[in-house]
């Protein structure tokens, strides 16, 4: 109760026809972009895409060199910096060494004479649950701990707007899942808005309610986590957020509900609504996990597509699954995650096999 006491609802976002262009180089392209307030948004992709530049223009450390920036429907494109109502995170979150954990935290509002900067600053450190370390220095706390003081440090004077720019990037990997979950059930349990920037697909995906994925500047597609992994709308998307099988073909034939295509020496069938384009040449995904393994052509497998015969490559164990890559003569390799349940197939490399998965998949 007194987290929700403490925290004003965050405000929207809102880009409109943003472009940067640094001299001989268009940094982002045309950028639209709402985030609703409260919500927890990831930018997400490969290094030299834009995020940054979108995140330092939104604080108002960078100008567009076109276009509108709105938080709350306020139009701040000209509010300089420090006026915005937007805190960053970064990475290297550089606590002053030579001050204590609640002197760090309290620091932006004493200096902006802010009442009451120490009960304010206890607050945010209740929050991050670090209140009982208040009193150390900085280099008397854990990398993950001195990461939880800078996020107080930025949610202390409650902006509006959150952004975090790789800010677990420093962290092992260990600590950084951890962190990860840590800073969504703050982020849900103070409501601010928070513009999370990574290239990590894991990390946006488990923290983020929306996601986007950007590439040379633009955003190429916008949603769900699970809408992402399930319906990526081109390759680019399919394999920036974990591995997929592809498969170019033409389109053979369509129905009113579904298109086949003739692709790894199969007829695959695939859903006209899981489909962006119904003719000509097409590249068909289906994610590792959802296809299966047979040792025999099945016979009779409705409402799956099979591909097959292929050989088995390569085998590894990683634990919770068998990563089996097969080998279609000819075709393509695909590639099947099988969970270690004990039960269903199992193969070993040189064996002749057939994979099979759910249209719908
Ligand atoms: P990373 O994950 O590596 O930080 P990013 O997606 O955040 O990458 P940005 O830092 O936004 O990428 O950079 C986008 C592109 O703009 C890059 O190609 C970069 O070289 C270029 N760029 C950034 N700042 C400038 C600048 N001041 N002058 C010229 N080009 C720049």
């Amino acid at each position: 109760m007194a987290v929700r006491e403490f925290a004003e609802r965050g405000a929207d976002l809102e880009l409109v026809g943003i472009q940067k262009r640094f001299p001989g180089f268009t940094a982002i392209q045309d950028l639209d972009l709402t985030i609703p307030a409260g919500s927890f948004f990831a930018l997400l992709g490969p290094s030299g895409c834009g995020k940054t530049t979108t995140l330092r223009l939104v604080a108002g450390l960078e100008e567009p060199t076109q276009g509108r920036i709105l938080i709350g429907g306020k139009d701040v494109t000209a509010t300089r910096s420090h006026e915005r109502p937007v805190n960053t995170v970064f990475q290297s979150y550089a606590l002053f060494p030579h001050m204590s954990i609640i002197e760090n935290v309290a620091f932006g509002l004493k200096r902006r004479r802010i009442g009451d900067p120490l009960g304010k600053a206890h607050e945010a450190l209740r929050l991050v649950e670090l209140d009982h370390l208040a009193q150390r220095r900085p280099q008397q706390l854990s990398g993950g701990q001195q990461q939880r003081v800078a996020l107080a440090r930025a949610i202390v004077n409650r902006p509006a707007l959150l952004l975090l720019d790789e800010p677990l990037g420093a962290l092992d990997l260990k600590l950084r899942r951890q962190m990860q979950l840590e800073l969504k059930t703050i982020q849900e349990e103070v409501g601010l808005t928070f513009l999370h920037v990574t290239h990590d697909q894991e990390e946006a995906m488990t923290m983020a309610d929306t996601v986007a994925v950007m590439n040379k500047g633009a955003i190429e597609q916008m949603g769900a986590p699970e809408v992402l992994y399930d319906l990526p709308r081109t390759v680019f998307v399919a394999n920036f957020l974990g591995q997929s099988n592809l498969f170019t073909g033409a389109v053979a034939g369509a129905t009113d509900t579904a298109i086949t295509v003739d692709a790894a020496g199969s007829r695959i069938v695939v859903p006209k609504s899981r489909s962006a384009r119904h003719n000509g040449t097409v590249t068909v995904g289906v994610r590792p996990e959802k296809v299966t393994l047979h040792a025999e052509a099945p016979a009779d497998a409705p409402g799956r597509n099979v591909v097959g015969p292929g050989r088995v490559l390569d085998v590894s164990f990683s634990g919770v699954s068998t990563q089996y890559l097969v080998d279609i003569p000819g075709h393509d390799t695909v590639l099947v995650f099988a969970q270690n349940t004990g039960i269903g197939p199992s193969a070993g490399v040189g064996d002749e096999v057939w994979t099979s998965w759910l249209i719908e998949h």
